[in-house]
């Protein structure tokens, strides 16, 4: 029997397994392949929703469904966490002391967040990276009443790259709501010489910024908290007064592919191909999501668009089939909805190959996002769109 392992039961590990049940539902009912997923909660969390507990009225219940309501009932599902891959003996080790033989290995751990390595940022900054830090900042954002309010990132790469951006207009726009806006200054600092990685997105940001009065500091990367004086440095010197600071926390892969020898200290992101996504120059290793070194957003819609192509390369290895280039070659492709605030969005649509042309701000692209947030469940991880 061929055993197809997929570690991770996120965006990517959920669709891949989904689409391999499908393409393999022959195979998979004669016992001559199994597919099972290792999942540490047996959750499946839909992390953008997170935002919308602090600027919307989410609830932590919504973004979250058991990961077997999701899969199809031919996968296998192993609540258990992973602690070790050893790709000499192709064997995964689980915490539970299990071990776990493969034939094709998916790797589909996500991203971690690690606030811990800034000092003092759990009781001086707050982020909306875990559904708990995302209530605890509506607290702190229900308590503000005029000051200076600092949004910055430390650390490259982080989950979502436009959220610290449209969580800056989120929050201008609230202060105007709310009448607190003369009272208070925003300011979004950004690691890099302008307001966003992608060029053509930051010519569309950098005035928007500037219609709404948020400074703009470029080349801010935070090193320190000073909470006797409320003041966060960057490692280039640059100091800025904070009332309440909001920080994107440092992020990292899975520290058992650092372990295992698959991914360099101290990011831990796999090194992937481009195209095949293979690991490393592994034949029968693959990863998507956040968990690679690709030069793309980690995005919930990164690991959507390269799950058919994972899934597409482990069925032709099954089946004996050859290769359809096309499906099985990664583009690139990602498709995210930004929210500009006041109930206006834009999209960023992009490969390799092709940068994006955000639309002109719009509540079209706002209202998009709401559909999408809705829908998700019985769409993504199922792998029907
Ligand atoms: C606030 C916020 C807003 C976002 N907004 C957007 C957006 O608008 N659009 C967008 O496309 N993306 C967005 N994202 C990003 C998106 O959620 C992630 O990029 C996406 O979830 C990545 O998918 P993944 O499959 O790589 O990892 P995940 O979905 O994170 O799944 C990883 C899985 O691996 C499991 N796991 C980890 N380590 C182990 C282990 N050792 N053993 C066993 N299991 C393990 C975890 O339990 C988890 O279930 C946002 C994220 C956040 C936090």
């Amino acid at each position: 029997m061929d055993r197809i392992l997929i570690l991770g039961g996120g965006v990517g590990g959920t669709i891949v397994a989904n689409l391999l049940s499908r393409k393999l539902r022959r195979q998979i009912d004669d016992q001559e392949v199994e597919v099972t997923i290792v999942d540490q909660s047996g959750n499946h969390v839909y992390q953008p929703g997170f935002m919308y507990i602090t600027f919307g009225n989410e609830q932590e219940k919504n973004l979250s469904r058991p990961e077997r309501s999701l899969i199809d009932e031919r996968v296998k599902l192993v609540v258990d966490e992973v602690t070790r891959v050893d790709d000499t003996t192709h064997s995964v080790t689980l915490a539970s002391g299990a071990t776990l033989p493969y034939d094709q290995l998916v790797l589909a751990t996500g991203s971690r967040i690690a606030p811990e390595e800034i000092e003092h940022f759990d009781t001086e900054a707050h982020h909306f990276y875990t559904a708990q830090a995302a209530r605890s900042m509506r607290v702190a954002l229900d308590a503000f009443s005029g000051g200076s309010i600092v949004v910055a990132i430390a650390g490259m790469p982080y989950k979502c790259p436009p959220a610290p951006l449209e969580v800056s207009f989120l929050i201008e726009a609230e202060l105007r709501q709310r009448g607190l806006r003369d009272k208070s200054q925003v300011h979004f600092c950004s690691p890099i010489g302008r307001a966003f990685t992608i060029e053509s997105v930051s010519d569309m940001a950098t005035p928007v910024l500037e219609e709404k009065g948020i400074e703009l500091h470029t080349f801010f990367n935070v090193e320190t908290i000073d909470p006797a004086r409320k003041v966060v440095q960057s490692l280039e010197g640059e100091e800025l007064h904070y009332d309440l600071l909001v920080l994107v926390p440092p992020h990292h892969g899975a520290q058992f592919l650092i372990d295992s020898g698959l991914a360099p200290a101290p990011g831990g992101w796999l090194p992937t191909d481009h195209h095949t996504l293979q690991v490393g120059g592994r034949p029968d290793v693959y990863a998507l999501g956040d968990t690679t070194d690709l030069p793309l957003s980690k995005a919930g819609s990164t690991a959507h668009f390269e799950a058919p192509i994972v899934a597409e390369r482990i069925a032709a290895w099954v089946t004996g089939k050859p290769l359809n280039e096309k499906r099985a070659n990664y583009t690139g492709r990602v498709m995210c909805f930004f929210e500009i605030g006041d109930g206006k969005g834009t999209l960023l649509r992009f490969d390799y190959d092709h940068p994006p042309h955000p639309p002109k701000p719009g509540r079209i692209w706002h209202l998009g996002k709401v559909l999408f947030n809705k829908t998700y469940w019985h769409t993504v991880p199922r792998g029907r769109v």
